[in-house]
């Protein structure tokens, strides 16, 4: 981290808090002030200004803003009648041929204007702030041609999300080979991203088509991210380890290989519950992957075709009731380790030279999160030591 301790006094004072530090192992409960300066968390010695902002937390718990690892942010429409086709039985190969389908969602991107596009992903952040959420990794991939593609990356800095270029798919007016060839000659090089991820599976990229994505996104200098093993099982999660990419996800159908490779190259498994309820598929092994090392960390995939939620809570009580994490684990899995799959190490827990992104929550027991699954229960949201988010029933602050 680049940080020195600062001489600003703290301007930003939060009491009676029960503070997850998310530092060390489990989640690092302490009590005491989390005093801020200038954006960041200080050290609680450091000397208060005297016209600081107060905030009683009245024993709440106050922790590191969680972070949405693998979302896709941006689209036009909704596909609940694809839901509806699915729910009464219809096929993947049924549901596009009645006009479903990830391109029914590529042909509404691409004719939808500007604001509707950046007035949709803002009211889906809006909703993700509630729950909690500070940090929120999005990807392109909803507009599958040169110019869509870059609208939609420059959208998703706009919006503060991190943004990850995704070959998704390849689209009908395109052929595979100048798809692959405008891809890595121009959208990679293009530096709007800061990460580069494939949807290496059935339908999508092959394994080599795969590779050679990633290896031109990684001397372009971009972080790789890695849609894997989630329709069928095609070696992804290795190729993501022998790579080094930051995260592979997904992962329902991972085999014990994979498992390993993952663990011995610091790859973590972003997990994605969200897809598994909506298509009924089988749950990601987390334990199993934890239990071999593997950082695993969860998120919404936030998405018209496959989750269509913007709850990461809800992605934790779905970890621990179906995939058998802990609720510590869970907990990490949303802070810690979806900060270490985006290769950032100033958010995630509250320590001195953190950034002061801070969810104080409307319960004073941390294992109420997935607990009390539904509704947002934040209280109070701060993003870089400013308030980003209140709850109703927030009455602010208490005068210097
Ligand atoms: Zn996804």
């Amino acid at each position: 981290m680049d940080y020195n301790p600062r001489m600003a006094p703290a301007d930003l004072v939060i009491e009676n808090g029960v503070v997850l530090s998310m530092d060390g192992p489990g989640v690092g409960e302490r009590t005491g002030p989390v005093l801020v300066a200038e954006g960041r968390i200080v050290a609680p010695d450091t000397p208060v200004a005297a016209d600081a902002l107060r905030i009683d937390a009245e024993g709440r718990v106050l922790a590191p803003g969680l972070i949405d690892p693998h979302t896709h942010p941006v689209f036009a429409g909704e596909r609940s009648f694809e839901f509806a086709l699915r729910m009464a039985g219809k096929s993947y190969d049924e549901i596009a041929a009645l006009g479903g389908g990830i391109l029914a969602t590529v042909r509404a991107t691409r004719a939808a204007p500007a604001e509707t596009l950046l007035r949709g992903a803002r009211e889906r952040l809006r909703r993700m702030v509630a729950y909690g959420v500070t940090t929120c990794e999005g990807k392109s991939g909803y507009a599958l041609d040169l110019e869509g593609e870059k609208r939609i990356l420059r959208m998703l800095r706009e919006l503060g999300c991190v943004p990850t270029l995704l070959a998704h798919v390849v689209p009908p007016d395109h052929s595979r080979s100048d798809y692959l060839r405008m891809f890595i000659e121009e959208l990679i090089p293009a530096g709007l991203a800061d990460f580069c991820d494939v949807f290496c599976d059935r339908g999508a990229f092959s394994l080599p088509e795969t590779r050679r994505i990633l290896e031109a996104a990684r001397a372009a200098g971009l972080g790789l991210r890695v849609h894997a093993e989630q329709i069928t099982h095609t070696g992804a999660a290795e190729l993501a380890a022998e790579l080094g990419a930051a995260s592979a996800d997904h992962l329902e159908l991972v085999s014990p290989a994979g498992i390993e490779a993952l663990a011995e190259a610091g790859t973590v498994a972003v997990l994605l519950p969200g897809a598994a309820l909506t298509l009924r598929a089988p749950w990601p092994p987390a334990r199993r992957m934890i239990d071999a090392g593997v950082t695993v960390a969860l998120g919404t995939d936030c998405n018209p075709g496959t989750s269509m939620t913007e709850s990461l809570p809800l992605m934790m009580t779905l970890g621990c009731t179906q995939m058998r994490m802990t609720v510590e684990e869970a907990w990490r899995a949303v802070t810690v380790n979806a900060a270490r799959s985006l290769r950032r190490d100033d958010i995630g827990r509250l320590c001195p030279g953190c950034r002061a992104d801070i969810a104080i929550f409307d319960f004073g027991d941390w294992r109420a999160l997935p607990y009390h699954f539904g509704p947002p229960l934040a209280w109070l949201v701060l993003k870089d030591g400013r308030i980003a988010y209140r709850a109703s029933g927030f009455s602010p602050t208490v005068a210097p």
